[in-house]
This record gives C-alpha cells, structure tokens and sequence, in this order.
C-alpha cells in the first residue's frame, strides 16, 4: 500500500486550479498502489476548501494554518505532515512556490525528487513520470527509488476528475520552525490579467509584432478568448514588455491547452518553454519558420492582418 500526500497551493485566498489536477492525480496513483489520497492546505481559513478537493478524489484534507508563503517555513510545515502521514509519494505544483521549497523538503525527510513532471504513471508498484529534457527536444521517464518520492507537476498537465472521496478534514500543527528569511513586501505585477503559468489559452507575441504599440493588438484577441499574454525573449529583450510574460527556457514555462504563436519564429529555447501545449496556432508570414513545425494548426501570413481577423471571428462566434 502507498499513500499519496498531494501540497495544494492558493492565490489571493483562492483555491488554484492545480491543487485539484494533483489531487486527481494523486487518485489515480493510490487506486493503482491501494493507498489513500491526503490534500495538505497551508494558509488562513483554507479549510472551505476542503470540498473542491473531496470532490475530486481526497480522502482526508489536512489544514494548517499560516501565514504569508515562506519557503523555509512551508519546508518544515510540509517536512512535518510527511514524517506524520507518512506517505510514499507526494506531489506538488511546478510553480514558483512549489519549486521553491520542495527540495528543501526532499532533503528534510531524504526524499528523491522528479521536477517538472508532465506525466504520471505507475509501473512495478513505483510512480513514472515523465518530463521534458534537454529544453524539451525529448521526454525522459523517471522512477525514484527511495521511500518517498516527490514530484512536482506542471500545472495544465494533469486533468481534473470528478470523483468523490470522503473529504474529512483535520487541523494539524507541525513545527514552521525559525525561518532565516524573512519576506517584507512583495511585488506583484500583472493585475487582474489572467496568469501565465495558470492559463488554458496564451496569445503570445514575438519580434514579428514589431513594436511595443502593436500589442493591444494581441491583447485584443487575447481579452475575447480570456487568455493571457506571453511573449518571446527577443520582444522582451527589445523592452517591448516585461520579463514576467516570457515564456521559454530562461522564462516560464506554460503547458495550455491552446498556445497562439504570432511572429515567433519557434527557436529551440522558445520551445522549451511552450512545446508541451495541447494545441499550437502558429501565425507567420515566413512558411519555413520552425514553429510550425511543432504547430497543430498554422497559418502562413501577416499577423497585422491574420490576428484582427480572427478576433472578430470569435467575438462573432463567442458574443
Ligand atoms: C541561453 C538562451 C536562452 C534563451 N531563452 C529564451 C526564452 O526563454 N524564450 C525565448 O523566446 N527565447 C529565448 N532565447 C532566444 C531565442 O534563441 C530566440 O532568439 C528568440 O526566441 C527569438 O524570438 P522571436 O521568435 O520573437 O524572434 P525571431 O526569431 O526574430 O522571429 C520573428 C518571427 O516573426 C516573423 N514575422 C515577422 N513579421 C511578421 C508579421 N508581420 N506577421 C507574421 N510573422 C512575422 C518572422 O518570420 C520570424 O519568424 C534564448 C537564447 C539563449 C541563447
């Protein structure tokens, strides 16, 4: 029997949506193992949470009860309900704050640990997973061989199953212990956008755009289909828009269902930030650009002509 520990994670109070894809997930792994499924909530008042995460496969919901996230503290809260819950597999979201302390967790409780993953299986009684490497030219598959295995997972990968678990919750109180740094405010950009690293459709921008004056033009397109904005590194590096919407090896990485390319040319370090889309609309002038080689769907043309195009088809379509 393996039991499954899954860390959820919120946004101003909110439950994020990759908190109930790991919880499937983590279904799925303990129906296959014969293990339960526990759901570990950090923050104030996150037991109203409870229910979502019953409602897609948690069979006890854990609460603790904290402050603002610190990663040292959120180490030694998550280190404490594994040394008490003892599970054999615990997941965690590839984000920011996942990837920030999970291996600080993996050392406390000397668990290997698989980052990125973007599959999950089981074989032989172990989890699989399966993540992108060498800048996603290629998959690799993993198994961890020590008693706890962690893998943190990349948001959009996982999908949400309805399927009830009892959903019991329990307030615990491990050790935060005494964090070394201490967060005295924070900046955060993008408003009431949509977030990139969350977002089920991207409408994305290159050097094709040609200036920073044309983006309202991806925005606009962007705003009817209620994506987010990311954009390539050379539109980032022209000053053309901020760091935080660049998607790719030294940005972020994204995993929508839909990724709209417009004058990107689909370089390798692009690509690894973006190749693991459901589906890729490419939209370049120059036939022979590589994006289209991993595109699902691609048009040859102009993006001042092809972008305003296809905004007013959907507003038609979607009111
Ligand atoms: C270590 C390292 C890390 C990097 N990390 C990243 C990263 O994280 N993210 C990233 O994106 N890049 C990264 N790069 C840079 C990467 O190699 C490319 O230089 C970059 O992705 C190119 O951006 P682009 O596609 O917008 O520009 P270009 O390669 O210049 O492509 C512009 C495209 O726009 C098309 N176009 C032009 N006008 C139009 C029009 N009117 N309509 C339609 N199409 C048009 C052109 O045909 C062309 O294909 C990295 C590079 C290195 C070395």
């Amino acid at each position: 029997m393996s039991n499954v520990l899954i860390v959820g994670e919120l946004k101003n109070g909110e439950l994020k949506k990759i908190s109930k894809e790991i919880t499937s997930a983590g279904r799925k792994i303990a129906d296959a193992l014969g293990g339960k499924v526990t759901a570990l909530l950090i923050g104030s008042g996150v037991e109203k949470f409870a229910g979502d995460l019953g409602a897609v496969g948690a069979d006890s919901i854990v609460t603790v009860n904290a402050g603002d996230f610190n990663a040292e503290t959120w180490a030694n809260l998550v280190a404490g309900v594994i040394q008490d819950k003892k599970p054999s597999v615990v997941l965690v979201p590839h984000t920011s704050q996942g990837k920030d302390y999970s291996p600080r967790v993996a050392v406390k409780v000397g668990a290997g640990i698989v980052a990125d993953a973007v599959g999950l299986s089981v074989d032989g009684g172990k989890v699989v997973a399966k993540k992108p490497i060498y800048s996603g030219k290629a998959y690799g598959n993993f198994k961890i061989t020590s008693d706890i295995a962690i893998f943190t997972v990349r948001p959009n990968s996982q999908e949400v199953v309805q399927k009830a678990g009892a959903g019991a919750a329990e307030a615990a109180s491990p050790s935060a212990g005494d964090a070394k740094v201490k967060i005295v405010s924070s900046d955060l950009s993008g408003g009431n956008k949509v977030q990139l690293a969350e977002a089920s459709i991207i409408v994305s921008g290159g050097r094709g755009i040609k200036g920073p004056e044309n983006w309202p033009i991806l925005q606009g397109l962007a705003d009817v289909l209620g994506a987010a904005l990311g954009a390539s590194r050379a539109a980032v590096d022209a000053g053309w828009i901020a760091h935080s919407h660049q998607v790719g090896q030294t940005g972020k990485t994204v995993s929508p269902n839909c990724y709209i390319a417009c004058g990107i040319s689909g370089a390798i370090q692009h690509l690894a930030g973006m190749g693991s889309s459901k589906y890729i609309v490419a939209i370049n002038k120059d036939g022979d650009a590589p994006i289209f080689k991993v595109a699902t769907y691609g048009v040859v043309g102009d993006l001042f002509e092809v972008v305003p195009a296809l905004t007013d088809e959907f507003k038609k379509v979607l009111g």
